[in-house]
């Protein structure tokens, strides 16, 4: 065998041609399909194989992908997917995805043009958020990752560089954030040495904002115990309720006491793009660094999480790397300015900014934006037929996109009962809301997200809560 290339491309060519049209057809037709649906064992047991040492034929690999994999995946292209907060991916992203696998490009660095279009996609970013046009920026996974460059940046702003040769170790750092913050917060003070009890987790406030008095308060303890805060993180869209920091309140006390203001916009920063909706994302422009996510609610197919940070030479600073093999040159290959290797951890990195910027393009920011409003409008008019239905209960105000209710039965153990409804619903593939606890009660949790729900989504979805309630409640 010469190469991994087929000698005969036009089997190639013909299989690849099926695989879009399956897809596409599959895209067509999500709304007739459940939901999710379990895989069964004995399919999880055919793919557990031992490591392939021979040739099998594409087409017979591919139909183990339509039969084993494509049926069982997680859901969130389906209109009545409301879990968690998971994007609905785009046929044109998906494409993109294609074209960028074939280009195989390495963004970690070097003079090409796939940097370019990272480069472009960050400043549409910084465009979006209000920040300056100097304004740097990386994309990674999701924010997850977005949110400890983040706090790695802030720690590197505070301390200087030199804290990369020294270590954090006895100095004393302590951020703070909402006690409603993502858990990839804490983790992130976690993996930057500092322990996730050097984030202060703030209360927040009836609405789910986090309390500004409490946050002086606890800032001010601090600093008289010897401490030295470094970061604010404001949440911009609670993964719980959606809610949204007063961005403003918190730029001030930033700008007050010299602190690193992150906020975490994972998917409530993209309502930025629906224009009555920006003014509750007030204060996000003033953010020395902002994570979000392009997968959720931009549409753009996993993974696309993104970074921006306002003073790119802090970024810089954070993760620049000098080594021998990563030379710059003011010509050739290696030359080409600041490298995305030198803004993250990672060094080898996937062309991701495509499928981002053929979203963009194809589509327009103003119909993202669209798709941002319709999300709310829909979990206002769910808001509003809970509040109506003597049998459900609206358990936290709606600021966004998410709707947390239950079903109010008149005994028993109310908690079991809801998750066991959704539970059913996920199991019947009619629709697939997530549970969370809103003030220690369990609470049905239906985030709008997906490009593709409608009101009559909304309608099966309440009316297979009400019929699975009241089944289960008759016992
Ligand atoms: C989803 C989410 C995250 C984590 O983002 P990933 O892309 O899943 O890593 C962080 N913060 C908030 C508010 C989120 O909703």
């Amino acid at each position: 065998m010469d190469s991994l290339d087929p000698a005969d491309w036009s089997d190639l060519r013909a299989l690849g041609h099926r695989m879009i049209d399956d897809m596409v057809d599959h895209l067509q037709t999500l709304r007739e399909g459940p939901v999710w649906q379990p895989m069964p064992e004995s399919l999880r047991a055919e793919l557990r194989q031992p490591l392939p040492r021979d040739p099998s034929p594409l087409g017979s690999v591919y139909a183990d992908f339509r039969r084993l994999v494509q049926p069982y995946a997680t859901g969130n292209l389906h209109p009545r997917f409301m879990g968690w907060v998971h994007g609905g991916g785009n046929p044109v992203g998906m494409l993109a995805e294609l074209l960028a696998a074939g280009l195989n490009a390495n963004l970690g660095g070097r003079d090409h043009a796939p940097i370019e279009v990272e480069r472009q996609v960050i400043a549409w970013a910084a465009e979006m958020l209000g920040f300056p046009s100097e304004a740097g920026g990386v994309l990674v996974t999701g924010s997850s990752m977005a949110n400890f460059i983040g706090v790695l940046v802030a720690r590197t702003a505070s301390e200087g560089p030199a804290v990369r040769q020294t270590g954090v170790s006895g100095r004393g750092l302590v951020g703070y954030a909402s006690a409603a913050a993502h858990g990839c917060l804490p983790r992130a003070m976690e993996m930057a040495g500092l322990g996730r009890e050097a984030l202060r987790m703030i209360p927040f406030d009836a609405d789910g904002r986090m309390r500004v008095d409490l946050l002086r308060q606890r800032i001010a303890q601090d600093r008289a115990a010897g401490l030295r805060p470094f970061l604010v993180v404001g949440t911009a869209g609670s993964v719980d309720i959606g809610a949204i920091d007063d961005l403003a309140a918190l730029a001030d006390v930033a700008a007050h006491e010299s602190l690193w203001f992150h906020v975490d916009g994972a998917f409530g920063a993209t309502a930025l793009l629906a224009p009555a909706l920006r003014p509750k994302l007030a204060g996000i422009e003033r953010a020395d660094s902002v994570a979000f996510d392009f997968h959720k609610w931009a549409q753009v197919p996993y993974d696309a999480g993104c970074v921006v940070v306002r003073d790119p030479t802090r970024q810089i600073e954070t993760f620049g790397a000098e080594a021998a093999y990563l030379r710059r040159e003011q010509r050739g290959l290696a030359g080409g300015g600041v490298w995305p290797c030198d803004l993250g951890p990672d060094l080898s990195r996937g062309f991701r900014a495509l499928k981002v910027w053929m979203t963009l393009s194809v589509y327009g920011a103003d119909a993202l934006g669209q798709v941002v409003q319709a999300g709310c409008d829909l979990a206002a008019a769910l808001a509003a037929r809970v509040d109506r239905e003597p049998e459900l209960e609206r358990l936290a105000p709606v600021a966004l996109n998410i709707v947390c209710f239950r079903y109010r039965a008149a005994a028993g153990d109310l908690d079991r009962l809801n998750a066991d409804i959704v539970a059913d619903l996920q199991e019947a593939g009619i629709a697939a809301p997530s549970t969370t606890l809103v003030n220690g009660v369990l609470a049905i949790r239906a985030a709008l997200v997906n490009h593709r729900t409608t009101a009559d989504d909304i309608a099966i979805m309440v009316d297979a809560v009400l019929r699975l309630g009241r089944a289960r409640a008759a016992g």
